[in-house]
């Protein structure tokens, strides 16, 4: 060993201060594997000082598994064959860290070929490492929640299924979907949206058995794969357990949400043995949860996809025909039932399909909501009511309101105001003429909410009515606070007038109420003679309905209003 350190240090002087120097880390140690001679930057970067390490095992300084790995498979081979180049080792800086390096090596051997010492380079590689890591993550994990993304879901679904075929085992696919992500998003912003996706991640993750996966698909879709269930009950249970989970409220922002989700499963073998398969059975089987009434799951069958695949089939036609203008509205007038002159007019929407026909809102408007066309669809009904109004202001016929149906989902975004405004300043129409029917259901769903967003309204000027009333929630207290102007009574009970005692006594409380409140009211669905003298003797304010005018173009209310005194019919 003497002699090959001293073989070390005959090296020329010019050769030896290079070593020293060089920013490479370098070191050379003897047939021992001990340390002869080590670069100042090795030294530098592991922390040590010259004298701890001369004459130390090179290993010393290496991780267990390196150091395993390197005494019974490189340095012997490297003794032998006299030189290797990059092999991967973990070193150890002074105070425990450790590095990633990669050491080429050569031998020095003496006339007679015995080895003298080697010279070895050493390149830290963790930074490289750290980048190639992290590289691999963003490929395989999302990014806000830390879960496993599409790309890694794929693969470890894949290997789950081999197994399972192996083992005979099944394997459970769970798609679950967030019934009020948009409403967050629309409403509380987006870096709430991000907030309530990472607690689901957690909520989700915090539900499952090790081994399980939870990944993020997307928006806010989530793919939960269980492997290997005792028993057919264990899917459900699983599913029930994270619609509990998910139905507790959270906080976003200060501002607390509840929220629920909707879920579709789809069994290996039974439902699908492909990965594709099986992902597509259970996104079916999620979309027929939600048409149940969302925070359900559904697990998935063959017929489901007729169903799902005629839905889609609507929403590609609606798109279409809306792009290509096959909607148009109606507009029914209101009636003052005294004076029976026309006191407004709602604008209805129709959609005219070319392969259908006319299809009705009752329908299509649900199906617009759900698919998001309901912005761009609820944009153009008011832009065209607006207009329309405008141009009956403006050829002299008489200055009454324009009532407009306004979604839920419309309602809660949160350019809806700017929306409205913009559209009230483009088509040159007054405020005050337009009117918003609202559903009970749609204001109660967050009260806050929709008492800032009415109130902005009421500022602006802007009518503001509830539709359908008496058929949503029964707190009446609201209507106290809620700057509404006009209720409309809901055709339900107006149709059982005057036969249905019941029907009787809900209209004359709703009628009172308004009275009372300082409201308008107005009853829809009047059809007859009968209903309409009984709702006058009831002191109801306005009328609408089949008895004075079904909903009509344009072109025909035109002439009808020129008219503008109603004759009753018999
Ligand atoms: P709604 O707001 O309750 O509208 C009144 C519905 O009653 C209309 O049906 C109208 O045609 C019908 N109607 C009017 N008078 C009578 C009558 O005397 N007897 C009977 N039986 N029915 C009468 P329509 O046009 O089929 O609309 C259905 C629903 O679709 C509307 O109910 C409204 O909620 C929704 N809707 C229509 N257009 C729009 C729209 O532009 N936007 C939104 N968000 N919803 C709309
Ligand atoms: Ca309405």
């Amino acid at each position: 060993m003497n002699g090959s350190r001293k073989s070390f240090t005959h090296l020329p002087q010019d050769f030896q201060s290079l070593y020293q120097n060089t920013p490479m880390m370098m070191h050379s140690i003897d047939v021992n594997g001990s340390l002869l001679s080590v670069s100042n930057s090795w030294l530098e970067k592991l922390e040590y000082s010259r004298d701890e390490v001369i004459g130390k095992k090179l290993t010393d300084f290496f991780t267990d598994a390196s150091k395993t790995f390197a005494e019974e498979t490189i340095l012997p081979h490297f003794f032998e064959a006299g030189s290797v180049v990059d092999i991967p080792y973990q070193m150890l800086k002074k105070n425990g860290e450790s590095i990633d390096v990669l050491i080429s090596a050569k031998s020095v051997r003496d006339e007679e070929g015995n080895f003298l010492y080697s010279m070895a380079g050493v390149i830290d590689v963790t930074e490289r490492k750290k980048a190639e890591e992290e590289v691999q993550r963003l490929a395989h994990y999302d990014a806000l929640t830390g879960q496993p993304n599409r790309f890694l879901l794929e693969e470890r679904l894949q290997h789950a299924l081999g197994q399972a075929q192996r083992d005979e085992n099944e394997v459970g696919v769970l798609f679950v979907d967030l019934d009020r992500f948009k409403w967050v998003n629309d409403t509380l912003g987006h870096a709430c949206g991000d907030q309530l996706l990472k607690k689901v991640a957690c909520k989700l993750q915090s539900c499952v058995r090790q081994g399980d996966t939870v990944a993020r698909i997307g928006g806010d879709e989530f793919v939960i794969v269980l492997y290997g269930f005792d028993s057919d009950e264990e899917p459900p249970h699983f599913a029930q357990r994270f619609l509990e989970a998910l139905s507790q409220p959270v906080t976003l922002d200060g501002v607390e949400v509840l929220n629920s989700a909707s879920i579709g499963i789809a069994i290996y073998p039974m439902d699908g043995k492909e990965v594709d398969t099986l992902l597509r059975n259970a996104d079916t089987a999620m979309y027929a949860a939600k048409e149940l009434g969302r925070n359900t799951y559904q697990f998935y069958s063959g017929d489901m996809n007729e169903r799902v695949l005629a839905k889609l089939g609507m929403e590609n036609r609606m798109r279409k025909s809306f792009k290509e203008g096959a909607f148009f509205l109606e507009y029914q007038p209101q009636f003052d039932i005294r004076t029976r002159k026309v006191s407004g007019y709602e604008a209805l929407a129709r959609w005219r399909d070319p392969e259908h026909g006319l299809i009705p809102p009752t329908e299509f408007i649900k199906v617009a909501e759900e698919c998001g066309l309901i912005y761009s669809l609820g944009e153009w009904v008011l832009s065209t009511a607006c207009a329309q109004a405008k141009a009956w202001h403006d050829a002299g016929l008489p200055r009454v309101r324009m009532a407009v149906n306004v979604s839920a989902t419309q309602f809660r975004r949160h350019d809806f105001i700017d929306m409205v405004t913009n559209i009230l300043e483009d088509s040159g129409l007054d405020a005050e003429y337009l009117e918003i029917e609202l559903t009970e259901s749609l204001v109660m769903e967050d009260i806050q909410q929709g008492l800032e967003r009415l109130t902005d309204l009421k500022v602006r000027h802007i009518k503001l009515a509830i539709d359908d009333f008496g058929t949503g929630y029964s707190s009446l207290l609201y209507l106290k606070h809620f700057p509404f102007d006009r209720i409309k009574i809901a055709q339900e009970f107006v149709r059982d007038i005057p036969e249905d005692p019941e029907a009787m006594a809900i209209v004359e409380a709703i009628i009172g109420l308004a009275c009372g409140l300082n409201l308008e009211v107005i009853a829809e669905g009047v059809e007859s003679r009968k209903q309409f003298n009984y709702l006058y003797a009831s002191r109801c304010s306005e009328i609408q309905g089949y008895y004075f005018s079904p909903p009509q173009s344009p072109e025909k209310l035109t002439s009808f209003m020129q008219n503008q005194t109603c004759q009753l019919p018999q």
